[in-house]
């Protein structure tokens, strides 16, 4: 056998006894019926950790954006950008997100991961002597980008701007510096303080880099994001964001200044190698950034369905961790009884709620990662606390 088998053998072995190794749950989404998902066997599942935040991806005017340019153009992009593979839906898409964001450009990309490992890899290759300063509990995309260039890398502890500013002190005066980092960090569930990083940025000459995905769509008056809502956007250099979560479509993008929007574009390969996203997914994508824009009501009834949420969980005495966002982290603490909580919702209950294992958290925070949209009823909230309470109130009695 090749010694690389052998290694997959082990080390799979190793995964699946430390209670983490993941197994796909097949569940089919119901545009009409979101949050309730369907099984193999046609039974019916209510889904609690779904990344489309506002219930976007069902939306009649997403879908029919889509099954019309599907229609007159096909299903494919047919090359990258530069090689017949720009629509007119990727043109106004970008226009639609620069203008979201109140910055000059924007750029699309396949992804949010490959957004932020393409854009901050070629910032970070421009210069010999980049020192970036990336949060500890960054994105691993953002990660990717990081260590796929030469800078010196500074990693600060979670939302610590003394750590940040001791780091920032003592990088050399002259140095190119970056601050990499995100609002909403989905996995604590906690907000940045952008203005203050700005402050700092300001102070010691260095750029900005915001990871909004898990706010775009749901933060601020026009849901461009915590930045917006901050009133600090105009602070930060380079936004990124995703279409794939609270807009429930596919792509990532940057926005930002019209020169290093247009440096990007020229140099990074992760926007010059890879086919462009389908024209349909960027005709849904315009869809629903439009809609989102002005649907205050839809992000009003987000906040007002987590604030729920956190307060019938905590009611019935369950582990809500805290929370400054929309995200509600349920407290496990431990990998194998995380697996086994998030199993016997589905076979018990048909609830589906992901486990969040180490690495994603670090061990001894294992967290189920509750994400309530709009859509979520209080109905629905009842059948999940009954259900939590019959599983972890038992698990908790015997710990004690
Ligand atoms: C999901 C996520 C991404 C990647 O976005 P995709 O569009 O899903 O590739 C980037 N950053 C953060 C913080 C994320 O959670």
């Amino acid at each position: 056998m090749h010694p690389f088998h052998t290694h997959c053998e082990a080390a799979l072995a190793a995964i699946e006894a430390q209670g983490r190794y993941r197994r796909f749950t097949a569940l089919r989404k119901q545009a009409e019926r979101f949050p309730l998902y369907r099984r193999a066997d046609g039974s019916e599942v209510l889904v609690w950790s779904s990344n489309d935040y506002l219930g976007m991806g069902g939306h009649e005017v997403v879908i029919e954006a889509a099954c019309e340019a599907a229609r007159s153009m096909g299903a494919g992009a047919g090359g990258t950008r530069n090689i017949s593979g720009t629509s007119p839906w990727h043109d106004a898409l970008e226009a639609e997100l620069a203008d979201l964001h109140a910055k000059p450009a924007a750029l699309l990309f396949t992804s949010g991961f490959v957004s932020n490992q393409a854009a901050l890899s070629t910032i970070l290759n421009s210069l010999p002597d980049w020192h970036v300063f990336s949060d500890a509990r960054n994105h691993a995309s953002m990660i990717a980008g990081i260590k796929g260039a030469k800078a010196t890398c500074h990693i600060f502890r979670h939302n610590d701007l003394r750590h940040l500013e001791e780091l920032l002190r003592s990088a050399p005066p002259a140095a190119p510096k970056l601050i990499a980092f995100e609002s909403v960090y989905s996995m604590d569930a906690d907000i940045s303080p952008i203005g203050a990083i700005c402050d700092l940025a300001g102070r010691y000459g260095a750029m900005t880099y915001l990871d909004e995905v898990h706010a775009v769509g749901m933060y601020g008056p026009s849901g461009a994001g915590v930045a917006e809502r901050d009133g600090v956007a105009a602070r930060v250099d380079v936004i990124e964001g995703t279409l794939a979560k609270a807009f429930g479509c596919h792509g990532g993008y940057i926005a930002g200044e019209a020169t290093v929007i247009d440096y990007i574009r020229s140099c990074a390969p992760g926007f010059i190698f890879t086919t462009s996203l389908p024209p349909m997914i960027a005709a849904a994508a315009v869809a629903s950034v439009r809609h989102v824009r002005s649907d205050a009501a839809r992000r009003a009834t987000l906040f007002e369905r987590a604030e729920t949420l956190k307060r019938r969980l905590t009611a019935a005495g369950l582990p809500a961790l805290p929370s400054a966002s929309h995200i509600v982290p349920l407290h496990i603490g431990d990998a194998a009884l995380c697996s086994a909580v998030s199993r016997r919702l589905l076979d018990e209950f048909a609830m589906y709620a992901t486990p969040i294992n180490y690495p994603t958290v670090p061990r001894g925070e294992e967290r189920l990662r509750l994400t309530p949209t709009p859509l979520h009823t209080d109905a629905m909230m009842d059948r999940l606390v009954a259900a939590l309470n019959t599983i972890l109130v038992p698990e908790r009695r015997a710990a004690a």
